[in-house]
């Protein structure tokens, strides 16, 4: 067996534990799950919908998939749908995190189940469970790689050292959990002057990325670059995401980076998604953060299950996701650092991206 399905058996044990058998719903028909995820343009969630439905119909569900090109309006139209077709168990994936009150009270009224999924729902009651990655984790892991490389921890490092940050879409509950653990790292390095963010751009509101497009944070790295590097070079770039990391590289490369006598900066990542692992495996981008969205699946369709039931789902936090309305339980699984010097192990021998995909 590989670590991960091993990995994946011990997880399903422990949540087992307080997990039931396949269900009917009260109908006497298979019970049904109606999932919503934000977006195919980034192949996570492409892959988290597809390991969602599988997990589920292996609990002997059946399961309506929906995408909402990250259109909020279009998401809660979609979950809407999916409750007046009778669905037993909502698991979303939000765009905006905060525009479900209305259709939750709804799913509320028909006594649907409602798991947040990877990103918290927000300002309202009706969410039973939120299942996700320690994304304060995720944010450490970023920075600390950032503090690490560029020799500031142990002090080998020739500073002051320039670095900008860049911030996931401000609709998403996420966003500011990775810049506030990031800043946490990197705040006492600014203070110290051995970090200099040359933009001055250093708020959250500052340095938001609208829906976390590649696009929109290439244009951002053009002017920043254009504005403030045009006399020192740029060391580090904060990025909370893959798919954000290759729009940067495209601009620091557009400005001459990548050749041996100018460098690219370190630029961090996020969800070990395969264009990204190619441009570590390149030398482009450094550094990327790998969730197992095969177990994020996993424990999901545990806890739908448990729900469907009327159980209490295994968890392992109680107190970090308010949304507002109530603490959301949760359960938290383990981001991981991953790098040139390690994604083969981590990615590749766990079967979670195909060595031939990497060619
Ligand atoms: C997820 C990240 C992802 C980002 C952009 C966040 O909510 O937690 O894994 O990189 O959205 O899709």
């Amino acid at each position: 067996t590989t670590v991960a399905a091993a990995i994946s058996t011990a997880l399903a044990i422990s949540l087992t534990a307080c997990g039931e058998g396949s269900d009917s719903g009260s109908d006497g028909k298979a019970a049904s799950v109606g999932i919503a995820m934000p977006t195919k343009t980034s192949q996570r969630w492409i892959n988290d919908g597809q390991n969602m439905v599988d997990e589920l119909k292996g609990f002997g569900y059946t399961t309506t998939l929906k995408y909402a090109d990250n259109d909020p309006k279009n998401q809660v139209a979609q979950v809407e749908a999916m409750i007046d077709s009778g669905v037993d168990a909502l698991v979303i994936a939000s765009v905006n995190g905060k525009v479900f009150n209305n259709v939750l009270e709804k799913a509320k009224a028909a006594d649907v189940a409602v798991i947040s999924y990877d990103r918290l729902i927000l300002g309202t009651p009706n969410v039973d469970y939120y299942a996700t990655f320690d994304n304060v984790k995720v944010g450490t892991i970023q920075a600390d790689y950032i503090s690490e490389g560029l020799g500031l921890v142990n002090g080998s490092g020739k500073g002051p050292f320039t670095v900008e940050l860049f911030a996931g879409s401000p609709d998403d509950n996420n966003t500011k959990y990775f810049y506030e653990a990031a800043m946490e790292v990197l705040e006492p390095y600014i203070q110290s002057g051995d970090l200099i963010v040359r933009s001055g751009e250093t708020e959250l509101n500052e340095i938001t990325t609208l829906r976390w497009d590649g696009p929109t944070a290439e244009k951002r790295m053009n002017k920043l670059l254009d504005a403030e590097y045009s006399d020192q070079d740029i060391d580090a770039v904060l990025s909370p995401y893959d798919g954000m990391s290759l729009g940067i590289i495209k601009a620091l490369k557009a400005h001459g980076y990548g050749t041996a006598a100018k460098p690219l900066p370190l630029v961090t990542g996020q969800d070990a998604e395969v264009p990204s692992i190619k441009a570590i495996m390149d030398g482009d981008q450094s550094q990327t953060v790998y969730k197992d969205t095969r177990e994020l699946a996993l424990v999901t369709a545990y806890m739908v299950n448990s729900v469907v039931h009327g159980k209490k789902p295994a968890l392992n936090d109680t107190r970090t996701y308010d949304n507002g309305k109530k603490v959301v339980p949760a359960y938290l699984l383990e981001p991981v650092g991953v790098d040139k010097a390690n994604y083969e192990q981590v990615l590749v021998d766990s079967g979670y991206i195909k060595k031939s995909d990497l060619k």
